[in-house]
């Protein structure tokens, strides 16, 4: 019987997220972006685990930073990024690109490439354990800001995502959820499970609780960035009609300007 990988969410710099993935099967252990290697490497020490793989989404200084100091903790680690950023990662034991596949221990898991908050982002899915790591492309409420692709590639990046099983679970990289809530809510004034959600964010936070991982199917039923397809997003919107990567470049255009 093969066990699920154990995910620990690891806070780190201002509003950062890396994660940490167990194969309790193996014991083998990946780190999925080091924003820092500090606050990694004291949860590796509760946990009593070593690093197998170091798995890289981008090429942003606040998901690589750590990758150096913690290769040389655990020098058996493997350093995994995509091949089209290879020149402006640290330096990678492993360049891949989108439908290649890496492993945790005993679990295979898919390369997608998620182009569009910058260009040879990646994410990495694991259908076994049910969990994707996404970076800064489908974030909790929200998607990365368009730095280097364009709307139509972040929308495909998205539609990739949202092709995943719904009950996957969403490692993003970042603690911005609640402004996120806080925009799409003036996208979607009568979602009520959005709505629903927002109570729970805005809660959460005042406790000082991550709003991270989340589900897809929460993502499908309240994220404004997925839902640019939707009838009732763009009617919501004043774009009945448009095409849904005009509608999700609008909407993009919009938190920018929010
Ligand atoms: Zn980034
Ligand atoms: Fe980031």
């Amino acid at each position: 019987m093969t066990m699920p990988l154990e995910i620990v969410t690891v806070a780190c710099l201002k509003d950062n997220y890396a994660f940490i993935a167990h194969d309790p099967d193996t014991g083998e252990t990946a780190v999925i972006d080091v924003p820092e290697a500090a606050p990694i490497q004291a949860e590796l020490d509760r946990q009593g685990w070593t690093v197998d793989e170091i798995l890289i989404t981008h090429h942003h200084d606040d998901h690589i930073a750590g990758v150096e100091a913690l290769r040389e903790a655990h020098p058996a680690a493997r350093v995994t990024g995509a091949a089209a950023d290879a020149h402006r990662l640290p330096p990678l034991d492993r360049e891949v690109a989108e439908g290649d596949t890496v492993t945790i221990g005993a679990e295979a898991g898919e390369v997608l490439d998620v182009s569009g908050h910058s260009v040879g982002h990646i994410a990495f899915h694991f259908p076994a354990s049910e969990v994707a790591f996404t970076g800064d492309s489908l974030m909790a409420l929200g998607c990365g800001r368009i730095f280097e692709g364009t709307p139509e590639m972040m929308w495909d990046s998205l539609r990739k995502l949202a092709a995943l099983p719904p009950e996957t679970t969403i490692c993003s990289g970042h603690e911005y959820t609640a402004a996120n809530a806080a925009f799409a809510v003036t996208i979607e004034p009568d979602n009520a499970a959005l709505t629903a959600r927002k109570a729970q964010i805005d809660s959460a936070r005042t406790k000082g609780q991550p709003t991270v991982p989340t589900q897809l199917a929460t993502e499908l039923a309240t994220n404004p960035f997925l839902r640019a397809g939707l009838d009732e997003v763009k009617s919501a919107i004043g774009m009945a009609g448009a095409a849904d990567a005009a509608v999700f470049a609008e909407i993009r255009k919009r938190k920018d300007n929010f």
